[in-house]
C-alpha cells in the first residue's frame, strides 16, 4: 500500500508490510463475510497478545470468512495518514476499515482506550455507536479489559464478555446468514438484539442505567425484559479440545514476545485478593502433557521458531508439571530449541524442578511476592514462603544464573513502613546470597501501585493517595540505592488514568472521548503519554476522579460492573472482603 520511500521513511517500517509466514490471505469475492480483527496498539504488541493470534487462526479456519488484521500505527505514520487522508486498512489485502463487515478489538488493557478511538478515526468510521449507519462494519469488542465495558459503551455496539474462542464463530455464523441486515440500519437493530440473547453477548445501548443525585449508581437494566438482566462469561470447559493454533505467525521484525507461545494452564487455583486475572480466567483448567507436546512441536514445525514459552498465570500449579517440563526439554534437545516456563511461584514444585531448569535459556527468574511482610502477605492472601524463596535463591545462583527479578506492589491495603522495610530486608537477603555465590549480578526490582480493580475482593476499597505512594516510592528508592539493585516504580499518573478508567461507568465516555479529542493516543507508550490530555478532560467533562478511584464504596452499592457474571458469585467477593477485615 505505501511506496517503499515511504516505508523507508518511517521508524521499523516492517510493522506496515504483509505475507509474514502463516498468515491468511483469501480472495474477497469467494467469500461471504468479512472481518477484521484489530488491535489498538503498534503491531508488536498486538502480534505478542495470545489470544489476538487465537481468535486470527479460528476465525480464518471458516473458509467463507475473509479475517485480516489491523494494527495502530506509530505517530510517523499517523501523521502522514491523516495528511494525505490515508485510512487505516488491513495488512493483509489493505482493504479500508469502513468496507469490513465487521471490525473486531481486541481489548487488552485500559491504555488500549484511546487507541479504539483512534482506530476508529483512521479507520474513518464514527467514533460513536449511534453514528455508525448500515454504511460502517459493526463495532465488537472482547478481551480481559471487557469485563468493565461501561467506560466503553458509547463506542462500542457489542462486547464479547469471556473467552472468545466459544462465541466467535456463533457471532460470525449469525452475521453470515443475516448479512443483509448488518447493511441496513433497522435490520442492524434485529440482529444486534438477536446476538445479545447469546450467552456473554453484552449489547450496550440495549442496556440503561439510572444513577442517584451524587453519581452512584441506583438501577442498571436491560431496555427489553426477554434480554438477560446478567450477562455471563463465556468460559472453553475442556482446553484440550479448544481451538489453539498450529501455525505461528512469524513476524519480520523483533516483537515482545518473539516465540512459540503454549498455554498449558488456564485461570489459577490461588486466590489473591487484588488479582483481577484469577476471576478473568476462572476457573482453573489444564491442558494435557500429550496435546502440550503435539502443539509445541506442529508450531515448532510449521515456524522455525527456537523458544517456545510454557505460558498460564500459575505454571507451577499445573498438576503435570513436573513431567511437562523435561519431557518437552528432552524432546526438543537436538532441535536448538529452548523451554521456558513464565508466572513461576515460590514453592516446592519450583525447587524440585530447578535442576532442570538448567538447560533452559538464561532469560531472568520472575517471583511474585508482592508484600515485604509476612503480615501483609496474609492480607492480600498471597501465600508465600520467604524462607523458601531464599533457598531458591541459593539454587539459582548456585546453577549460573546472574541474576533474578521480584514484583512487589505498594499501597496495600493496611500497608505500613514496617512492611516495606521487610521489602528491603528481602532484597538484601538476596543480593547476600547472589554476592556469596558468585560475586556479581542484577536484582530486578519491579513495583506497581495497588489498584482496587473490579471483580475482585478488595473492590470495594480506595486506592492510596498519591502523595503518600510518593512517600513510600522515595523511602524505597533511597533504601534500594545499590549498583546491583535496579528498579523499576510504575508511573504514578499512569496508575492514576488505569484506577480511573477501570473503576469507572458509562459517564467515563465522555472523559475517553475528550482526552482522544485532546491529543490522548498511545497511553500505554510512556513516550506518548498525554497526562495533560487526560487532566484537562476530566476538568472540562465535569467528572470528579477520586469519586471513582479514591471512594471507598459501600458493600450494598451497586457497582458499574455488577451485571457481569463471572462465575464467581459476588456473595463469595463480600464474605472474603469480610475476612479480610478480620485481619486487618
Ligand atoms: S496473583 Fe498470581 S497466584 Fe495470585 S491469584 Fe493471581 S494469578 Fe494466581
Amino acid at each position: 500500500m505505501f511506496s517503499k520511500e515511504i516505508l523507508l521513511s518511517l521508524h521499523k517500517p516492517a510493522r506496515y508490510i504483509n505475507q509474514e509466514l502463516n498468515t491468511y490471505h483469501r480472495d474477497l469475492k469467494e467469500v461471504k463475510l468479512t472481518f477484521c480483527l484489530a488491535y489498538p496498539d503498534i503491531y508488536e504488541v498486538g502480534m505478542s497478545n495470545l489470544g489476538f493470534r487465537i481468535i486470527y487462526d479460528l476465525i480464518n479456519q471458516d473458509q467463507e470468512v475473509l479475517c485480516e488484521r489491523t494494527f495502530l500505527p506509530w505517530s510517523d505514520l499517523e501523521d502522514y495518514m491523516r495528511k494525505n487522508n490515508v485510512p487505516l486498512f488491513s495488512l493483509e489485502s489493505n482493504i479500508p476499515l469502513y468496507n469490513f463487515d465487521i471490525l473486531g478489538i481486541s481489548i487488552q488493557t485500559e491504555f488500549n482506550y484511546t487507541g479504539i478511538l483512534n482506530l476508529l478515526n483512521l479507520g474513518k468510521i464514527p467514533i460513536l455507536s449511534i453514528e455508525r449507519n448500515k454504511n460502517y462494519p459493526l463495532v465488537i469488542a472482547g478481551g480481559s479489559s471487557c469485563f468493565n465495558p461501561e467506560p466503553l459503551a458509547d463506542f462500542i455496539d457489542l462486547f464479547v464478555i469471556g473467552e472468545g474462542e466459544e462465541i466467535i464463530l456463533e457471532i460470525i455464523k449469525i452475521c453470515k446468514n443475516r448479512k443483509k441486515q448488518i447493511k441496513d440500519r433497522e435490520g442492524r437493530q434485529e440482529l444486534l438484539i438477536e446476538l445479545a440473547h447469546l450467552e456473554g453477548v453484552y449489547v450496550p445501548k440495549l442496556y440503561s442505567v439510572d444513577y442517584e443525585n451524587y453519581g452512584k449508581i441506583k438501577r442498571f437494566y436491560a431496555l427489553d425484559s426477554a434480554l438477560p438482566q446478567r450477562i455471563k462469561k463465556r468460559i472453553v470447559s475442556d482446553l484440550d479440545n479448544a481451538y489453539f493454533p498450529t501455525k505461528t505467525v512469524v513476524p519480520y521484525i523483533k516483537i515482545i514476545h518473539d516465540r512459540i507461545g503454549i498455554e498449558i494452564m488456564r485461570g489459577c487455583p490461588h486466590n489473591c485478593r487484588f488479582c483481577q486475572a484469577r476471576t478473568i480466567y476462572y476457573p482453573k483448567r489444564e491442558r494435557s502433557i500429550e496435546k502440550i507436546i503435539e502443539l509445541a512441536n506442529k508450531n515448532f514445525l510449521s515456524s522455525g521458531y527456537e523458544e517456545i514459552a510454557l505460558l498460564s498465570l500459575s505454571s507451577l500449579d499445573h498438576s503435570e508439571i513436573k513431567k511437562i517440563f523435561p519431557t518437552l526439554t528432552q524432546f526438543f534437545k537436538n532441535k536448538g530449541v529452548s523451554i521456558s516456563l513464565s508466572s513461576l511461584r515460590v514453592n516446592q514444585v519450583m525447587m524440585d524442578l530447578l535442576k532442570e531448569f538448567q538447560g533452559m535459556r538464561r532469560v531472568g527468574l520472575t517471583f511474585a511476592p508482592e508484600a515485604g511482610s509476612e503480615r501483609l502477605r496474609k492480607i492480600i492472601n498471597k501465600n508465600i514462603d520467604i524462607e523458601l524463596l531464599f533457598k531458591i535463591a541459593e539454587e539459582i545462583f548456585k546453577f549460573g544464573w546472574r541474576g533474578l527479578k521480584l514484583y512487589f506492589m505498594i499501597g496495600l491495603p493496611e500497608e505500613n513502613y514496617k512492611d516495606i522495610e521487610e521489602i528491603v530486608k528481602i532484597v538484601y537477603e538476596i543480593l547476600a546470597i547472589m554476592k556469596k555465590r558468585n560475586g556479581t549480578g542484577t536484582i530486578r526490582l519491579s513495583f506497581n501501585s495497588f489498584i482496587p480493580k473490579p471483580h475482585t475482593p478488595f473492590q470495594w476499597l480506595p486506592m492510596e493517595n498519591t502523595d503518600i505512594l510518593k512517600e513510600k516510592i522515595n523511602y524505597l528508592k533511597d533504601k534500594l540505592r545499590n549498583k546491583m539493585i535496579k528498579y523499576h516504580f510504575s508511573p504514578l499518573q499512569e496508575d492514576w488514568l488505569e484506577a480511573l478508567l477501570s473503576r469507572g461507568d458509562r459517564k467515563l465516555c465522555k472523559v475517553i472521548l475528550k482526552a482522544w479529542e485532546k491529543g490522548a493516543r498511545l497511553d500505554g507508550w510512556r513516550e506518548q503519554f498525554n497526562f495533560l490530555a487526560w487532566e484537562e478532560a476530566v476538568k472540562e467533562t465535569g467528572i470528579n476522579p477520586d469519586f471513582y478511584i479514591y471512594r471507598k464504596r459501600e458493600l450494598k452499592e451497586i457497582l458499574p460492573w455488577d451485571f457481569i457474571d463471572v462465575g464467581i458469585e459476588k456473595e463469595k467477593f463480600v464474605i472474603d472482603y469480610q475476612n479480610f477485615e478480620k485481619l486487618s
